[in-house]
């Protein structure tokens, strides 16, 4: 099996899911079709070369981001402040009036913060809502008309597609071969050492680790961002190399048990606090909820801030998303915050409720 990033054939596997929703944002009005969305395996491969990790079952054909993909985090104080830090990065590296074009831009929020800085933006998103001028609702193409960036963003947006070194030169020609380019992933280092099976799943095809990805460049910075759970990758465009150059001296693999260890003990923990709720239906929540309760039998709920996920469905484990104003009829209930970042906005909503507040590093 060749690495995707490195192309030595050696790969061990290392968490392995028979069914994972095809979608993990995508939330459900009725709940049937929550339990019948369509499920994948994933079979989490780590090369032994070079550390990247990436689902080797992973279905391409089938991800489709239109508007009803909701994954916009911008709701939360903690993710805007890291917005306003990925926005100090891009001031670093560039002066207002330059162009910024952005790759994946989701609803265009930062495309938005980037604009009123003083930069001249184009966004490339098919999921994009709305009429937003500076974006193009399609995938960012050569075959499109561009005119190229003096910096290319593309947040979040290598972890999901299927061979990242040709998306990234194919990102890398159509802007000609010039300006830099901001890079911002999940850091697979964070997943191992939380042993967060709940970061795994079928959008997310690629795990980069900090030296995987740096090597996919002759020069570059590598910077831990969001407390260390996404990294910001800062590089001259035309730096870009055909394969990875991190090789075995860079890297250990993961003790392949450790995420599968982790799903059975939190499955035992709230098999015994029954009604316990999830603060969290993003990605994170919506995996966590159907490793720990498959069936939807166990969990109260899943509680978030956004009102268009409230009162709909979590994808395949069916659970119900409520409204923080909801907890009134969950008073006994732990809930356990998935994203502990979010910690103190959330212990802020809930000053005046009983439930426990605990993060996945406190159970
Ligand atoms: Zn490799």
């Amino acid at each position: 099996m060749k690495c995707p990033l490195c192309n030595e054939t050696e790969a061990i596997l290392i968490y392995s899911n028979a069914a994972v929703p095809a979608f993990q944002n995508r939330v459900y009005e009725n709940k049937n079709d929550a339990l019948n969305t369509p499920c994948f395996p994933v079979e989490l491969m780590q090369c032994t070369s070079c550390g990247f990790a990436w689902n080797h079952l992973f279905h391409p054909e089938v991800m489709e981001y239109d508007e009803s993909y909701q994954n916009e985090q911008a709701h939360s104080l903690a993710f805007q402040k890291h917005l306003n830090d990925t926005l100090g990065v891009v001031n670093s590296i560039a002066k207002p009036g330059q162009n910024v074009i952005e790759i994946g831009c989701g609803k265009g929020v930062f495309l938005s913060m980037i604009r009123d800085a003083g930069y001249k933006v184009t966004g490339y998103d098919p999921a994009h809502e709305g009429n937003d001028p500076d974006v193009v609702s399609e995938y960012f193409n050569k075959e499109l008309d561009v005119t190229p960036g003096d910096i290319v963003v593309l947040r979040h947006t290598l972890e999901h597609v299927a061979a990242p070194v040709e998306f990234l030169h194919a990102i890398c020609e159509a802007n000609g071969f010039t300006g830099k380019i901001l890079i911002e992933v999940p850091r697979f280092e964070w997943i191992v050492q939380r042993r967060a099976f709940w970061d795994i799943f079928h959008e997310h095809c690629n795990y980069f680790t900090e030296s995987s990805i740096a090597g996919l460049f002759d020069e570059c910075s590598v910077v831990p961002c969001f407390e260390d759970q996404y990294m910001w990758i800062i590089a001259d465009i035309n730096k870009l190399r055909e394969f990875t150059s991190c090789k075995k001296s860079c890297q250990a693999t993961v003790d392949p048990n450790i995420f599968s260890d982790e799903v059975e003990r939190l499955k035992k923990y709230v098999a015994l606090r029954p009604g316990c709720l999830i603060w969290g239906a993003g990605a994170k929540g919506i995996a966590f909820a159907n490793q720990v309760d498959p069936q939807g039998t166990v969990l109260g709920g899943i509680v978030d801030i956004s009102p268009k996920k409230q009162g709909r469905y979590a994808a395949k484990s069916g659970h119900l998303i409520l409204s923080p104003d909801e907890l009134r009829d969950h008073e006994n209930a732990d809930i356990i915050i998935m994203n502990e970042n979010y910690k103190d906005e959330i212990q802020a909503m809930c000053e005046r409720n009983p439930n426990a507040l605990l993060t996945l590093g406190e159970i």
